[in-house]
């Protein structure tokens, strides 16, 4: 297959969130024709945590991008305090194994959507708003473009030589793929408002948990404005088997800590969204087509966060994608190597992810690690550290770590 679709597009990027703007960044970066598709208009919001993690931070500046202007945006969080279902409270810092602080920039989706968007079309991607995929065009058993339908309602099928699905966690094309997978076991559901907050200038994020929260939690994120992000995640499995609701769960988890409900009392535009966990084994690869972000199912099943796996798999996609097109070869075959890439840099990260997610599925182990980090600021380091993905999990499988866990020096 050439380099273009039949009278087409190179490639057609359904999605302009974190993962469709870091593949579009780097297609463009690539010399690739690319288009990016977005049924929203920007400025535009995101039901989120709006927290970009040390890797998101990495991520964005391996693409290559001026980080300054964005770094000045954002607010900076430095540990967390853990509230345990008991009412035991820890602080945890985010450091890395030498003690160095590595905080968590937050910034609202409206305002970080809208920046990157931006640096993609700067480096030369199109943009198209207004515009949903409602279908795919399958020509020979290989996807060959979108069928979209604009504002007005009209609707036109656009060729490309590749088509990457970045369109989240309610994906057309994951579903117009047979892709659509998303067991209750491996769904996070989560509800997020923003509160005007006395504490919304602090450096802490609080972490409010209870026996039916765990592994999920609610929280309390300040933006920097005065203001904080509220909020809370759990399993879609939990809540079904405990017969409630997000929100029902939200305001339960309150009346266990009154300063939450305070903050929840005054907060406004409380919506719910879900989370795809990449604890569940997907190929995200087919002929002409690669599913990125939440469309693929890449949140992490530990801690929830998605930004920064949509930014980093963005990018081995574009890779995949231009070394593809570069070949002639757009089948399954030649995009099959997107899975491979995925599973070489979040395989274990993810399996791992999943272990902490069941460990801390029991109350009684999440209170006895707290009360051995309260005894120890080396093991409230360690554990800081894994909460605020300060260092790899991976390190966990290092004998020394555990060790220092063991004796809390
Ligand atoms: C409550 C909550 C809190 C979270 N907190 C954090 C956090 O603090 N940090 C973190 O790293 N992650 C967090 N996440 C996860 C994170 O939001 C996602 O993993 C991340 O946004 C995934 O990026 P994405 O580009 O794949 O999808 P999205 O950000 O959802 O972007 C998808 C884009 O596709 C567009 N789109 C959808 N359908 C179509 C269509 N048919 N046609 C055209 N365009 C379409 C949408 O309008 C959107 O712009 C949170 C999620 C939730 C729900």
């Amino acid at each position: 297959m050439s380099g273009r679709g039949q009278g087409g597009l190179s490639v057609l990027v359904v999605g302009a969130g974190p993962a469709g703007c870091a593949t579009a960044l780097g297609l463009a970066r690539r010399g690739v024709e690319v288009v990016l598709i977005e049924r929203g208009r920007f400025p535009r919001d995101k039901v989120c945590g709006d927290v970009l993690l040390p890797e998101a931070q990495q991520a964005l500046a391996d693409l290559g991008l001026d980080l300054a202007p964005l770094a000045a945006r954002c607010h900076r969080i430095d540990r967390c305090r853990y509230h345990a279902p008991s009412g035991l409270c820890v602080e945890l810092p985010f450091c890395d194994r030498h003690g160095e602080s590595r905080p968590w920039w937050v910034v609202k989706r409206r305002d970080f959507d809208g920046w990157l968007v931006a640096q993609a079309c700067a480096a030369g991607a199109g943009l198209c708003e207004g515009v949903s995929a409602v279908d795919l065009v399958i020509r020979d058993a290989a996807v060959a473009g979108v069928v979209v339908r604009d504002d007005g309602g009209a609707r036109r099928e656009i060729a490309a030589a590749a088509v990457v699905g970045a369109d989240g966690a309610s994906s057309t094309l994951a579903r117009a793929l047979g892709r659509f997978e998303r067991p209750a076991a491996h769904l996070c559901v989560a509800v997020r408002g923003y509160a005007p907050s006395p504490h919304g200038d602090d450096p802490v994020f609080d972490i409010y948990t209870s026996a039916r929260t765990l592994p999920g939690c609610a929280w309390h994120v300040p933006t920097g404005d005065g203001c904080a992000n509220v909020g809370l995640g759990v399993l879609r499995s939990d809540l079904d088997r405990q017969r409630i609701g997000a929100r029902a769960l939200l305001d339960e988890v309150a009346g266990r800590y009154p300063e939450l409900a305070q903050r929840l009392a005054a907060a406004t535009g409380v919506v719910g969204w879900s989370l795809p966990g990449a604890s569940l084994p997907l190929s995200r690869s087919t002929a002409g087509a690669l599913l990125v972000g939440d469309a693929g199912c890449m949140v992490d099943p530990w801690t929830g966060h998605g930004i920064h796996t949509a930014l980093i798999a963005g990018s081995l996609a574009a890779d995949v994608v231009a070394d593809a097109l570069a070949a002639g070869e757009v089948g399954a075959g030649a995009l099959g190597r997107f899975d491979r890439l995925w599973q070489q840099r979040f395989g274990l990260e993810m399996k791992l992810g999943w272990l902490l997610q069941r460990f801390c599925a029991s109350p009684g182990r999440v209170e006895a690690m707290l009360a051995l980090a309260a005894r120890s600021e080396r093991r409230r380091q360690i554990i800081g550290g894994l909460i605020g993905h300060a260092y790899p999990r991976q390190r966990w499988l290092d004998p020394q770590l555990g060790l220092r866990f063991a004796i809390g020096r």
